[in-house]
């Protein structure tokens, strides 16, 4: 079976198989030593990372980096705006209610971009505002949210950007020196080719030294992950065979000419996608000058039936995604991380077509 749903994605044998290795406990120096590769190939996926922020490494989906960043980072007595355009951003929202944090929610339509007008006018009523938590490629409808352009608003204004980048990390392009990044969240299961279950937020060294934990979660508190693992400890028991499988796919990575060579196989086969479905008259849901390179959303032709479409591919060996929320039975998603190779989309062409020409309207 191909997985083409947004993570976990189809593993490749190196990578399936570090998950069965020999067993092994946490408190032993082979344990320690394997994290501190982790977080060192972490660190490396970008050249840029490394100057000013650090990987830290936790056990729990993308959901848990996400709520660990706004746990830890976003402030308890300064606001938060934050940016929703889709499932993703309206989650963050979610998570700071939750916590009981100080924030204002600018909603956008899903099929919208970011409005700066409307961003700067938030910050500029707001005065308290110090933080933007925004979703880099809001996985929902496929876009790639334009974070240049937040940079410079950011930059200009002095705020910090804390950054869901699950759905784009190693896969798309990141500024880490011209971003005001205080943090970005990832994982393991998407661009990075991994196995799900372990996570990671990188933060600002600066903030890491100097600031203190913003967390009401004892759990999601990234500065009591990062206190161990500056001794080469970990607060908690990590899940070791993930561990083991995402370190094999960060040496993957690295063998296939890092996260540039990989966005440029993503482009090559999301495009090709976008081309075979326009030939069949279905127009993916985003602009390709808006869209990323890891997902295409496709809106649903009335006379397709969602769950036959989802039935039929699955028979055939590929599993895609439907939409969430309101687009739940109306577009259809496709991701292409993982392994894919050339064949696997060229059969999944021929089977799309053949679906197309059966079911006319
Ligand atoms: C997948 C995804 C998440 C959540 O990841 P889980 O692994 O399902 O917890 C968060 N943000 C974005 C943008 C995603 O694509």
């Amino acid at each position: 079976m191909i997985l083409l749903n947004p993570g976990p994605v189809s593993l490749t044998p190196r990578v399936r198989q570090a998950l069965a290795g020999d067993d092994l406990c946490h408190r032993e120096p082979e344990c320690a030593e394997m994290l501190q590769q982790i977080r060192q190939k972490l660190d490396h996926v970008y050249p840029d990372t490394s100057s000013n922020h650090e990987s830290i490494l936790l056990t729990g989906s993308g959901t848990a980096a996400v709520e660990a960043m706004l746990a830890s980072l976003a402030p308890r007595d300064s606001g938060t705006l934050v940016l929703c355009n889709g499932v993703y951003g309206e989650r963050m929202a979610d998570m700071l209610a939750r916590q009981s944090k100080p924030h204002e929610r600018l909603q956008h339509s899903w099929e919208s971009a970011w409005d700066m007008a409307s961003i700067e006018r938030l910050l500029e009523k707001h005065p308290s505002i110090t933080h933007v938590a925004a979703v880099h490629h809001e996985t929902t409808t496929g876009r790639l949210n334009n974070l240049p352009a937040l940079a410079e608003l950011a930059e200009r204004r002095g705020i910090k950007i804390l950054l869901d980048a699950v759905s784009s990390f190693a896969g798309e392009p990141i500024d880490w020196a011209a971003w005001s990044l205080e943090a970005v969240a990832a994982t393991a299961n998407k661009c990075v080719h991994g196995a799900p279950g372990v996570s990671f937020v990188f933060v600002e060294k600066s903030r890491l030294s100097a600031a203190e934990s913003q967390s009401p979660s004892l759990y999601l508190d990234l500065f009591t992950y990062h206190t161990a693992q500056a001794k080469g400890d970990t607060p908690f028991t990590p899940s070791v065979p993930t561990c083991r499988a995402l370190l094999t796919a960060l040496h993957e990575l690295e063998e296939t000419d890092g996260w540039r060579s990989r966005h440029e196989r993503y482009q090559q086969l999301s495009r090709s996608l976008r081309d075979h479905l326009a030939t069949l008259g279905v127009s993916a849901l985003i602009p390709s000058t808006a869209a990323a390179a890891t997902l295409t959303a496709f809106p649903l032709p009335d006379h397709i039936d969602h769950q036959e479409w989802h039935d039929y591919l699955k028979a055939n060996g590929f599993i895609i995604y439907g939409g969430q929320g309101k687009y739940a039975e109306n577009i259809f998603r496709i991701a292409n991380m993982g392994a894919i190779s050339d064949a696997d989309w060229k059969r999944l062409f021929e089977i799309i077509t053949d679906y197309f020409q059966r079911n006319t309207r």
